[in-house]
Protein backbone atom coordinates (compact mmCIF):
# COMPACT_ATOMS: atom_id res chain seq x y z
CA UNK A 1 0.00 0.00 0.00
CA UNK A 2 1.83 3.07 -1.18
CA UNK A 3 1.88 6.65 1.10
CA UNK A 4 -0.53 8.13 -1.52
CA UNK A 5 -3.01 5.25 -1.70
CA UNK A 6 -3.58 5.50 2.33
CA UNK A 7 -3.61 9.41 2.22
CA UNK A 8 -6.47 8.77 0.12
CA UNK A 9 -8.20 7.01 2.24
CA UNK A 10 -7.97 8.90 5.23
CA UNK A 11 -8.80 12.39 2.51
CA UNK A 12 -12.30 10.46 1.50
CA UNK A 13 -12.78 9.11 5.20
CA UNK A 14 -11.83 13.13 6.52
CA UNK A 15 -14.05 14.26 3.82
CA UNK A 16 -17.01 11.92 4.74
CA UNK A 17 -16.72 13.38 8.64
CA UNK A 18 -16.64 16.88 7.39
CA UNK A 19 -20.14 16.33 5.29
CA UNK A 20 -21.47 14.93 8.13
CA UNK A 21 -20.49 17.76 10.74
CA UNK A 22 -20.88 20.31 8.51
CA UNK A 23 -24.91 19.88 8.42
CA UNK A 24 -27.16 22.63 6.44
CA UNK A 25 -25.15 25.79 7.84
CA UNK A 26 -22.75 27.16 4.90
CA UNK A 27 -19.38 27.76 5.55
CA UNK A 28 -16.54 30.10 3.56
CA UNK A 29 -13.34 29.38 4.36
CA UNK A 30 -10.57 31.68 2.86
CA UNK A 31 -6.90 30.33 2.51
CA UNK A 32 -4.24 32.87 1.52
CA UNK A 33 -1.51 30.75 -0.41
CA UNK A 34 -1.24 30.12 -4.15
CA UNK A 35 0.46 26.12 -3.12
CA UNK A 36 -2.15 25.96 -1.37
CA UNK A 37 -4.74 26.55 -4.23
CA UNK A 38 -2.69 24.33 -6.28
CA UNK A 39 -2.85 21.70 -4.07
CA UNK A 40 -6.81 22.13 -3.56
CA UNK A 41 -7.32 22.38 -7.26
CA UNK A 42 -5.00 19.48 -8.44
CA UNK A 43 -5.96 17.19 -5.84
CA UNK A 44 -9.65 17.91 -6.98
CA UNK A 45 -10.20 18.90 -3.40
CA UNK A 46 -13.49 20.61 -3.79
CA UNK A 47 -15.37 17.90 -5.30
CA UNK A 48 -15.30 16.25 -2.21
CA UNK A 49 -16.61 18.80 -0.26
CA UNK A 50 -20.61 18.96 0.83
CA UNK A 51 -21.81 22.01 -1.16
CA UNK A 52 -22.17 23.82 1.45
CA UNK A 53 -18.66 24.50 2.42
CA UNK A 54 -16.71 26.84 -0.05
CA UNK A 55 -13.02 27.22 0.18
CA UNK A 56 -11.64 30.17 -1.66
CA UNK A 57 -8.41 31.80 -2.64
CA UNK A 58 -7.82 34.99 -1.28
CA UNK A 59 -4.36 37.54 -2.60
CA UNK A 60 -1.85 34.41 -1.87
CA UNK A 61 0.08 34.43 -4.92
CA UNK A 62 2.97 37.41 -4.56
CA UNK A 63 3.66 38.32 -8.04
CA UNK A 64 -0.41 39.06 -8.78
CA UNK A 65 -0.37 41.45 -6.30
CA UNK A 66 3.05 43.20 -7.36
CA UNK A 67 1.33 46.96 -8.08
CA UNK A 68 2.01 47.99 -11.50
CA UNK A 69 3.83 50.91 -10.64
CA UNK A 70 6.69 48.78 -8.95
CA UNK A 71 6.62 47.42 -12.44
CA UNK A 72 6.76 50.48 -13.82
CA UNK A 73 9.37 52.00 -11.83
CA UNK A 74 11.46 49.29 -12.69
CA UNK A 75 10.93 49.69 -16.75
CA UNK A 76 11.69 53.57 -16.02
CA UNK A 77 14.94 52.47 -14.94
CA UNK A 78 15.62 50.65 -17.86
CA UNK A 79 14.40 53.32 -20.21
CA UNK A 80 16.23 56.23 -18.69
CA UNK A 81 19.63 54.92 -17.02
CA UNK A 82 21.16 52.68 -20.20
CA UNK A 83 23.62 50.79 -18.11
CA UNK A 84 21.03 48.90 -16.50
CA UNK A 85 20.72 45.22 -16.50
CA UNK A 86 17.69 44.34 -14.21
CA UNK A 87 17.05 41.12 -12.99
CA UNK A 88 13.86 39.25 -12.24
CA UNK A 89 12.43 35.95 -10.82
CA UNK A 90 10.99 33.77 -13.65
CA UNK A 91 7.40 34.08 -12.43
CA UNK A 92 7.48 38.05 -12.57
CA UNK A 93 8.64 38.41 -16.12
CA UNK A 94 5.79 38.00 -17.99
CA UNK A 95 3.42 40.08 -15.54
CA UNK A 96 1.81 43.07 -17.57
CA UNK A 97 1.91 46.20 -15.63
CA UNK A 98 -0.31 47.62 -18.25
CA UNK A 99 -0.95 45.30 -21.28
CA UNK A 100 1.23 45.21 -23.45
CA UNK A 101 4.08 46.47 -21.04
CA UNK A 102 6.40 43.86 -19.14
CA UNK A 103 9.52 43.23 -18.29
CA UNK A 104 9.83 40.56 -21.50
CA UNK A 105 8.20 43.48 -23.40
CA UNK A 106 11.35 45.49 -22.71
CA UNK A 107 13.87 42.39 -23.38
CA UNK A 108 12.00 41.77 -26.50
CA UNK A 109 12.94 45.72 -27.18
CA UNK A 110 16.47 45.19 -26.50
CA UNK A 111 16.53 46.39 -22.46
CA UNK A 112 18.95 44.22 -20.74
CA UNK A 113 16.26 42.28 -18.09
CA UNK A 114 17.55 38.71 -17.10
CA UNK A 115 15.54 36.09 -15.56
CA UNK A 116 17.44 34.63 -12.45
CA UNK A 117 16.90 32.51 -9.67
CA UNK A 118 18.35 34.03 -6.59
CA UNK A 119 18.84 36.93 -5.50
CA UNK A 120 22.42 35.41 -5.20
CA UNK A 121 22.51 35.09 -9.07
CA UNK A 122 22.31 39.13 -9.23
CA UNK A 123 25.32 39.34 -6.69
CA UNK A 124 27.15 37.66 -9.09
CA UNK A 125 26.03 39.32 -12.17
CA UNK A 126 27.18 42.69 -10.25
CA UNK A 127 30.57 41.35 -9.59
CA UNK A 128 31.04 39.83 -13.04
CA UNK A 129 30.00 43.86 -14.84
CA UNK A 130 31.66 46.06 -12.86
CA UNK A 131 30.74 48.79 -15.64
CA UNK A 132 27.06 48.18 -15.47
CA UNK A 133 24.63 48.59 -12.70
CA UNK A 134 22.32 45.58 -11.47
CA UNK A 135 19.25 46.01 -10.26
CA UNK A 136 17.55 43.02 -8.75
CA UNK A 137 12.90 43.10 -8.60
CA UNK A 138 12.89 42.14 -4.82
CA UNK A 139 9.07 40.50 -4.92
CA UNK A 140 7.93 38.00 -2.56
CA UNK A 141 6.13 37.68 1.01
CA UNK A 142 7.34 37.09 4.46
CA UNK A 143 9.28 34.13 2.61
CA UNK A 144 11.42 35.61 0.15
CA UNK A 145 12.43 39.07 2.45
CA UNK A 146 14.68 37.25 4.25
CA UNK A 147 16.89 36.69 1.16
CA UNK A 148 16.96 40.22 0.75
CA UNK A 149 17.88 41.41 3.31
CA UNK A 150 20.63 38.92 4.33
CA UNK A 151 22.57 39.70 1.24
CA UNK A 152 22.06 43.80 1.81
CA UNK A 153 23.69 42.91 4.92
CA UNK A 154 26.72 40.93 3.15
CA UNK A 155 28.43 43.75 2.01
CA UNK A 156 26.92 43.84 -1.54
CA UNK A 157 29.36 45.30 -4.66
CA UNK A 158 28.32 49.17 -4.97
CA UNK A 159 27.06 48.52 -8.56
CA UNK A 160 23.95 46.46 -6.82
CA UNK A 161 20.66 47.67 -5.85
CA UNK A 162 16.95 46.59 -5.53
CA UNK A 163 13.24 47.74 -5.95
CA UNK A 164 11.66 45.95 -2.87
CA UNK A 165 8.32 45.00 -4.06
CA UNK A 166 7.91 42.58 -0.85
CA UNK A 167 5.10 42.75 1.43
CA UNK A 168 3.94 40.86 4.06
CA UNK A 169 0.53 39.04 5.15
CA UNK A 170 -0.71 39.77 8.26
CA UNK A 171 -1.72 43.15 7.70
CA UNK A 172 -3.36 42.42 3.97
CA UNK A 173 -5.83 39.89 5.95
CA UNK A 174 -6.18 42.64 8.59
CA UNK A 175 -7.58 44.85 5.47
CA UNK A 176 -9.19 42.36 4.16
CA UNK A 177 -11.18 41.19 6.76
CA UNK A 178 -11.87 44.79 8.08
CA UNK A 179 -13.30 45.92 4.80
CA UNK A 180 -16.28 43.72 5.17
CA UNK A 181 -16.36 42.53 1.85
CA UNK A 182 -14.40 39.22 2.35
CA UNK A 183 -17.35 37.39 4.49
CA UNK A 184 -15.49 34.45 5.65
CA UNK A 185 -15.78 31.77 8.60
CA UNK A 186 -12.34 31.19 8.64
CA UNK A 187 -8.82 31.16 7.49
CA UNK A 188 -6.34 28.37 6.61
CA UNK A 189 -3.14 30.20 7.17
CA UNK A 190 -0.01 29.69 4.40
CA UNK A 191 2.19 27.00 5.68
CA UNK A 192 5.48 28.70 3.90
CA UNK A 193 5.32 32.10 5.19
CA UNK A 194 4.20 30.92 8.77
CA UNK A 195 7.51 28.88 9.27
CA UNK A 196 9.39 32.58 8.99
CA UNK A 197 6.36 34.75 11.14
CA UNK A 198 5.22 31.94 13.48
CA UNK A 199 1.79 30.94 14.48
CA UNK A 200 1.57 33.43 16.54
CA UNK A 201 1.60 36.31 14.53
CA UNK A 202 -1.67 35.69 13.47
CA UNK A 203 -3.54 35.62 17.11
CA UNK A 204 -4.30 39.60 16.53
CA UNK A 205 -6.96 38.63 14.01
CA UNK A 206 -8.61 36.09 16.29
CA UNK A 207 -8.81 38.66 19.05
CA UNK A 208 -10.19 41.35 17.02
CA UNK A 209 -12.54 39.44 14.21
CA UNK A 210 -13.05 36.58 15.80
CA UNK A 211 -12.12 34.34 13.16
CA UNK A 212 -10.50 30.92 13.20
CA UNK A 213 -7.65 29.80 11.70
CA UNK A 214 -5.50 27.00 11.12
CA UNK A 215 -1.96 27.05 9.44
CA UNK A 216 -1.63 24.42 6.89
CA UNK A 217 0.75 22.30 5.69
CA UNK A 218 0.93 21.59 1.63
CA UNK A 219 -0.40 17.94 1.44
CA UNK A 220 -4.26 17.19 0.37
CA UNK A 221 -4.30 15.76 3.32
CA UNK A 222 -2.76 18.86 5.78
CA UNK A 223 -5.52 21.03 3.87
CA UNK A 224 -8.43 18.85 4.55
CA UNK A 225 -7.13 17.91 8.05
CA UNK A 226 -7.24 21.86 8.47
CA UNK A 227 -10.58 22.50 7.28
CA UNK A 228 -11.47 19.90 9.18
CA UNK A 229 -9.83 21.72 12.29
CA UNK A 230 -11.50 25.11 11.08
CA UNK A 231 -15.24 23.92 11.01
CA UNK A 232 -14.71 22.11 14.65
CA UNK A 233 -14.15 25.50 16.04
CA UNK A 234 -16.80 27.56 14.19
CA UNK A 235 -19.12 24.84 15.23
CA UNK A 236 -17.66 25.00 19.42
CA UNK A 237 -17.30 28.40 19.10
CA UNK A 238 -14.03 28.37 19.50
CA UNK A 239 -11.68 31.33 18.00
CA UNK A 240 -8.12 30.84 18.08
CA UNK A 241 -4.83 29.72 15.80
CA UNK A 242 -4.16 25.92 15.48
CA UNK A 243 -0.98 24.55 13.75
CA UNK A 244 -2.11 21.73 11.61
CA UNK A 245 1.83 22.46 10.31
CA UNK A 246 3.60 21.72 13.62
CA UNK A 247 5.96 19.42 11.76
CA UNK A 248 7.31 22.51 10.33
CA UNK A 249 5.77 25.35 11.94
CA UNK A 250 6.50 27.18 15.54
CA UNK A 251 4.47 30.17 17.36
CA UNK A 252 7.51 32.40 17.48
CA UNK A 253 8.74 31.24 13.37
CA UNK A 254 12.15 31.64 12.30
CA UNK A 255 13.97 33.98 15.07
CA UNK A 256 17.01 34.54 13.00
CA UNK A 257 15.14 35.45 9.36
CA UNK A 258 12.88 37.88 11.39
CA UNK A 259 15.81 39.23 12.92
CA UNK A 260 17.46 39.65 9.48
CA UNK A 261 14.13 41.12 8.07
CA UNK A 262 13.84 43.64 11.12
CA UNK A 263 17.54 44.52 10.98
CA UNK A 264 16.96 45.80 6.93
CA UNK A 265 13.42 46.58 6.50
CA UNK A 266 10.84 48.76 7.73
CA UNK A 267 6.60 48.30 7.32
CA UNK A 268 5.15 50.71 5.45
CA UNK A 269 1.70 51.32 3.46
CA UNK A 270 1.77 49.38 0.31
CA UNK A 271 0.04 49.45 -2.68
CA UNK A 272 -1.59 45.97 -3.55
CA UNK A 273 -2.91 45.13 -6.93
CA UNK A 274 -6.71 45.15 -7.35
CA UNK A 275 -6.70 45.91 -3.44
CA UNK A 276 -5.13 49.47 -2.97
CA UNK A 277 -3.01 50.47 -0.26
CA UNK A 278 -2.67 48.48 2.59
CA UNK A 279 -1.27 50.14 5.63
CA UNK A 280 1.94 48.65 7.50
CA UNK A 281 1.37 46.05 4.66
CA UNK A 282 5.02 46.38 2.65
CA UNK A 283 8.88 46.11 3.50
CA UNK A 284 10.95 49.33 2.64
CA UNK A 285 14.68 49.76 3.36
CA UNK A 286 15.44 51.58 6.62
CA UNK A 287 17.74 54.65 6.34
CA UNK A 288 20.88 52.49 6.66
CA UNK A 289 20.26 50.80 3.51
CA UNK A 290 18.93 53.72 1.12
CA UNK A 291 21.87 53.24 -0.41
CA UNK A 292 20.68 49.65 -2.14
CA UNK A 293 17.18 51.29 -2.97
CA UNK A 294 17.26 51.90 -7.11
CA UNK A 295 14.75 54.45 -7.17
CA UNK A 296 16.71 56.78 -4.22
CA UNK A 297 20.26 55.61 -6.07
CA UNK A 298 19.02 56.76 -9.43
CA UNK A 299 16.64 59.50 -8.21
CA UNK A 300 13.42 58.05 -10.34
CA UNK A 301 9.80 58.33 -8.78
CA UNK A 302 7.62 55.49 -9.46
CA UNK A 303 5.06 56.67 -11.45
CA UNK A 304 1.15 56.84 -11.00
CA UNK A 305 -0.89 54.30 -12.44
CA UNK A 306 -4.54 55.33 -12.11
CA UNK A 307 -5.99 51.36 -13.21
CA UNK A 308 -3.95 48.47 -11.98
CA UNK A 309 -6.13 46.11 -13.45
CA UNK A 310 -6.68 46.06 -16.98
CA UNK A 311 -10.29 46.92 -18.27
CA UNK A 312 -12.99 43.24 -17.98
CA UNK A 313 -10.11 41.67 -16.24
CA UNK A 314 -11.67 40.55 -12.89
CA UNK A 315 -8.59 39.33 -10.79
CA UNK A 316 -9.14 42.47 -7.98
CA UNK A 317 -12.24 40.15 -6.95
CA UNK A 318 -10.50 36.47 -7.91
CA UNK A 319 -8.03 37.53 -5.28
CA UNK A 320 -10.55 38.36 -2.53
CA UNK A 321 -12.15 35.38 -3.65
CA UNK A 322 -15.16 37.16 -4.44
CA UNK A 323 -15.24 35.53 -7.95
CA UNK A 324 -13.83 32.19 -9.78
CA UNK A 325 -11.59 32.66 -12.50
CA UNK A 326 -14.16 30.93 -14.95
CA UNK A 327 -16.74 33.98 -14.05
CA UNK A 328 -14.29 35.88 -16.19
CA UNK A 329 -15.29 36.46 -19.31
CA UNK A 330 -11.77 35.78 -20.62
CA UNK A 331 -10.93 33.13 -19.21
CA UNK A 332 -9.41 30.65 -21.72
CA UNK A 333 -10.59 32.87 -24.26
CA UNK A 334 -8.46 35.18 -24.45
CA UNK A 335 -6.56 35.30 -21.79
CA UNK A 336 -3.98 32.08 -21.11
CA UNK A 337 -0.78 31.78 -19.66
CA UNK A 338 0.45 31.89 -23.41
CA UNK A 339 -1.28 34.86 -23.79
CA UNK A 340 -2.07 36.79 -19.89
CA UNK A 341 -4.56 39.79 -19.62
CA UNK A 342 -4.33 39.75 -15.84
CA UNK A 343 -1.67 38.94 -13.09
CA UNK A 344 -3.65 36.14 -12.09
CA UNK A 345 -2.97 34.28 -15.25
CA UNK A 346 0.66 34.60 -15.24
CA UNK A 347 2.36 33.31 -11.82
CA UNK A 348 2.26 29.52 -11.34
CA UNK A 349 0.68 30.26 -7.60
CA UNK A 350 -2.01 32.65 -9.77
CA UNK A 351 -5.44 31.39 -8.96
CA UNK A 352 -5.98 32.02 -12.81
CA UNK A 353 -3.24 30.10 -13.98
CA UNK A 354 -4.41 27.56 -11.80
CA UNK A 355 -7.36 26.63 -12.71
CA UNK A 356 -6.44 26.82 -16.52
CA UNK A 357 -3.62 23.97 -15.60
CA UNK A 358 -6.32 21.46 -13.74
CA UNK A 359 -9.48 22.52 -14.89
CA UNK A 360 -11.97 20.94 -11.97
CA UNK A 361 -10.76 18.00 -11.55
CA UNK A 362 -12.35 15.28 -9.42
CA UNK A 363 -10.39 13.73 -6.08
CA UNK A 364 -7.25 11.70 -7.89
CA UNK A 365 -7.25 7.79 -7.67
S1 LIG B 1 -8.83 35.06 -16.50
FE1 LIG B 1 -7.33 36.62 -17.06
S2 LIG B 1 -8.49 38.44 -17.44
FE2 LIG B 1 -9.79 37.07 -16.24
S3 LIG B 1 -9.43 37.55 -14.08
FE3 LIG B 1 -7.99 35.96 -14.61
S4 LIG B 1 -6.13 37.04 -15.22
FE4 LIG B 1 -7.82 38.54 -15.29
Amino acid sequence: MTKDYRNKDLISNLAKIIREEASNDNYRFMHVCGTHEDTITKHGLRSILPSNIEVVAGPGCPVCVTHPEKIELALKLLEERKNIILTTFGDMYRVPSKYGRSFSHAKAQGFDVKVVYSISDSIRMAKNNDDKEVVHFAVGFETTAPSTASTLLQDPPENFSIVSAHLIVPPVLDYLLASGEVAVQGLVLPGHVSTIIGSKAYEFLANKYKVPQVVAGFEPLDVIIALKMLLRQVKEGEIKVENEYGRVVKPDGNLKAKRLMNEVFKQEDAKWRGLGEVPKSGLGLKPEFKKFDASVKFDVEPPEIARDIEIGCRCSDVIKGLVKPEECKFFRRVCTPYDPRGPCMVSIEGTCAIAYKYGRLKLKN
